[in-house]
C-alpha cells in the first residue's frame, strides 16, 4: 500500500472489510459518554447485557441493581441532583415496567431521568407473532413520561440520544422513553460517518429568561403586600440558584415556606423561615409567591380553609401551563428560577421596604410557641421508644453533620420527620415527592451516595423500607456509605391492628419484633439494634463516622403512630371509622 499515490485511495478502491467498522454499541456508549453521562443505573439481562459490560469496559459506571424501579428510581434523583438526566437501563416487557413506575414518577416531580430499554424485533412485535418479551413499549411509555423515542437505525443514535438529553432537562425538567429494540445494538456502519453522526449537545437546557412586564407585575403586586409569604419549592431546589433566592429573600424581609424537598435552600434555623408557623402564614397571608412549587395537593390546591380567604398569588415556574391551574395567579413569571430571581433582585432597588413587622412579629410568635411545645416532646426518653423520642436524635444527627443527605419514607415516619428534622444546606432532604410514593427509598440513597460523594441517612418506615430493603446488597457491593434506620413499629402505621375473623395477621401487620439489622449482616454490612434514644444515638453516630453500609434496627411502640400519617383525611371512611 505503501507505494500507491493518496489520489488513488478513492473510496471504490478499499474494499468493505478495509473500511473501519463501528456498531450500535459502541455508537450509543459514545454518545452518551460526549453528553457526560458518567453513571448508568441498571439491571442487566436480554438483549442489554452486552452493552452494560462494554459501558463499563469503556469507562461509564455502570450501577447494577436488584430490582428496575429501585434503578429507576436512583436514575431519577441522580437527576435532579445534577440536573443532567439519570439513566436507567432495563431489559424488555418486564424489566421497562418495572422501570416505568420510576420514569412516571420523575415526570411528575419534575425529575429529568431517561429511561432506556431494550426491546424486542418490530416486525414481530407489531405483528403480535410472540417474540421474546414482546411489547411495545414505546405506546405504553408514551402516555407516562415527557417524551418517548425509538431509534432503529445505527446512524440516528446521535440525534436520537439528543432528543432524549433535550426533552428530559429542557423546560419543566421530566422522565423520557429511549425505546432500543436489540437488533440496534448490532447494527454496523461506517465508523468515519458514525464518529460524525454523533455530538455534544449545545446548551441542552436554555436559559428562560421572564419579560421585563411580568417582573415588573410580580414586584408591584409584592410592594402591595401587607402579610407576604413566599413558599420555595423542589424546583426551586433544583435549579441551583441558591445563592439569588437566599439575596432575593434577605433583600424582601418576606417569611418563607419550604416545601418538603426545598427544606435547606435556606436553613430551617433562618429566621425569616416559617416551617413551624405553617397553618398561620398560609392562612393570613395576603400576597403568596411561588417559586418552583404547584398549588397541588400537598398545598390544599390553593384554597379552602387552610388558605383563609381569597389572596393574590405571584408564581415563579418554567412551565406556562402552570399558571392558573388550581387558583387565578395574578402575577405569573414564566422563566427559570435563576433568571427570575436575578431579574426580580435587579428591579427591586435600593430603598426595597421590609414587610409590616406586625405581620413578621405574629409570624416570629407563633413560630416560638411551637418550637417551645415540641421541644419536651423531642428530649422524651420513653421506652419503648416513639417517634418524637428517636427523631429528636435524628435531628441532632443532622445538625451536627449538616452536609448528609437525608433520605426519608414512610407515614409516620416521613410525615413527623419533615416538620421535626432541621435541614441545613440545600438537595440534602430527598423524600416520597408529589405522589407520596413508597419505595424510593434505597434507590435513592444509592444514587445520593454514588453522585455526591456524600454520607446518606435514609430513615425509613418499616413497611417503605419493605419496597426496596433488597437494595442493602447493592449498598453493601459498592461499599456504600449508607445508614438506614428502620423506623420499626412491626406494621403499616402501628403494629397493634387485631382480626377478629380468622387466624391471620390484620392486613397492616408485620412479624412483631424483626431484627432488620441482621439483614445486612448477611451481605457483609454491620447492623445495630436500638430500643432508646440514648441507644439510636450511639448507633447513628458509630454507623456514620464509620463510613460504611450500616443498618440501625430502630424498635418504635407499636402503639405509636396514627392511620396514615398526617393525611388520614384522605381515607374514604375516615369520617365513618370510630377511633
Ligand atoms: P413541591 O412539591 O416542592 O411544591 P413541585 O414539584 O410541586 O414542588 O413544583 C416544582 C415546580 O418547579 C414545577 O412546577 C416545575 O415546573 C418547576 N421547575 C422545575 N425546575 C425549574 C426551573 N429550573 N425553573 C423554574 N421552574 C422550575
Ligand atoms: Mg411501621
Amino acid at each position: 500500500m505503501a507505494s500507491v499515490p493518496a489520489e488513488k485511495l478513492s473510496e471504490t478502491e478499499i474494499t468493505e472489510e478495509e473500511r473501519e467498522q463501528t456498531d450500535g454499541f459502541n455508537l450509543l456508549i459514545d454518545a452518551l459518554k460526549l453528553n457526560d453521562v458518567e453513571t448508568i443505573y441498571g439491571v442487566p439481562g436480554i438483549p442489554i447485557t452486552d452493552f452494560g459490560r462494554m459501558a463499563q469496559a469503556q469507562g461509564i459506571r455502570v450501577v447494577a441493581f436488584r430490582h428496575e424501579q429501585n434503578a429507576g428510581n436512583a436514575a431519577a434523583i441522580a437527576g435532579y441532583l445534577t440536573k443532567k438526566p439519570g439513566i436507567c437501563l432495563t431489559v424488555s416487557a418486564p424489566g421497562f415496567l418495572n422501570g416505568l413506575t420510576a420514569l412516571a414518577n420523575a415526570t411528575t416531580n419534575c425529575f429529568p431521568m431517561i429511561l432506556i430499554s431494550g426491546s424486542s424485533e418490530r416486525e414481530i412485535v407489531d405483528l403480535q407473532q410472540g417474540d421474546y418479551e414482546e411489547m411495545d413499549q414505546l405506546a405504553i411509555a408514551k402516555p407516562l413520561c415527557k417524551a418517548a423515542f425509538r431509534i432503529l437505525n445505527a446512524e440516528d443514535i446521535g440525534i436520537g440520544i439528543a432528543r432524549a438529553i433535550r426533552a428530559a432537562v429542557s423546560g419543566r425538567p421530566g422522565g423520557v422513553y429511549l425505546d432500543l429494540p436489540a437488533k440496534l445494538f448490532g447494527q454496523v456502519m461506517d465508523a468515519e460517518a458514525g464518529k460524525n453522526s454523533i455530538f455534544k449537545i449545545t446548551d441542552p437546557a436554555p436559559a428562560q429568561i421572564p419579560a421585563p412586564e411580568a417582573v415588573e407585575r410580580a414586584l408591584e403586586t409584592l410592594k402591595g403586600a401587607k402579610r407576604p409569604l413566599v413558599i420555595l419549592g423542589k424546583g426551586a431546589a433544583y435549579a441551583q440558584a441558591d445563592e439569588e433566592i437566599r439575596a432575593f429573600l434577605e433583600k424582601s424581609g418576606i417569611p418563607f415556606l419550604p416545601m418538603s424537598m426545598a427544606k435547606g435552600i435556606l436553613p430551617d434555623t433562618h429566621p425569616q423561615c416559617s416551617g413551624a408557623a405553617r397553618s398561620l402564614v398560609l392562612k393570613e397571608s395576603d400576597v403568596v409567591m411561588l417559586i418552583g412549587a404547584r398549588l397541588n395537593w400537598l398545598l390544599s390546591q390553593g384554597k379552602g380553609k387552610p388558605w383563609g380567604g381569597r389572596k393574590n398569588f405571584i408564581q415563579v415556574d418554567i412551565e406556562p401551563g402552570e399558571m392558573d391551574s388550581n387558583v387565578e395567579i395574578t402575577a405569573p413569571l414564566v422563566g427559570d428560577i435563576g433568571s427570575c430571581i436575578k431579574k426580580l433582585l435587579e428591579n427591586m432597588g435600593e430603598d426595597w421596604a421590609a414587610p409590616p413587622t406586625d405581620w413578621t412579629d405574629a409570624v416570629k410568635s407563633k413560630k416560638e410557641t411551637n418550637i417551645g411545645k415540641m421541644a419536651p416532646r423531642l428530649a422524651n426518653d420513653n421506652f419503648p421508644m416513639d417517634f418524637h423520642g428517636a427523631l429528636g436524635v435524628i435531628r441532632t444527627v443532622i445538625k451536627e453533620r449538616p452536609d448528609a443527605i437525608l433520605v426519608n419514607e414512610g407515614a409516620n415516619t416521613l410525615d413527623l420527620a419533615r416538620g421535626i428534622i432541621d435541614m441545613y444546606q440545600p438537595r440534602k432532604r430527598l423524600d416520597v415527592g408529589t405522589w407520596g410514593v413508597m419505595g424510593i427509598g434505597m434507590g435513592f440513597s444509592i444514587a445520593a451516595a454514588i453522585e455526591t460523594r456524600k454520607p446518606v441517612l435514609a430513615i425509613e418506615g418499616d413497611s417503605a423500607f419493605g419496597f426496596s430493603g433488597m437494595e442493602i446488597e447493592t449498598i453493601c457491593r459498592y461499599d456504600l456509605p449508607v445508614c438506614v434506620v428502620i423506623f420499626n413499629n412491626s406494621g403499616i402505621y402501628r403494629g397493634t391492628d387485631t382480626n377478629e375473623q380468622s387466624a391471620d395477621p390484620a392486613w397492616t401487620r408485620f412479624v412483631s419484633n424483626s431484627r432488620y439489622d441482621k439483614m445486612i449482616e448477611a451481605f457483609g454490612g454491620t447492623g445495630f439494634h436500638a430500643t432508646t434514644p440514648a441507644e439510636l444515638k450511639k448507633a447513628i453516630n458509630s454507623a456514620m463516622d464509620s463510613g460504611k453500609p450500616t443498618l440501625v434496627n430502630a424498635a418504635i411502640d407499636p402503639a405509636a403512630g396514627s392511620e396514615s400519617g398526617r393525611i388520614g383525611n384522605l381515607n374514604p371512611q375516615s369520617k365513618l371509622r370510630k377511633k
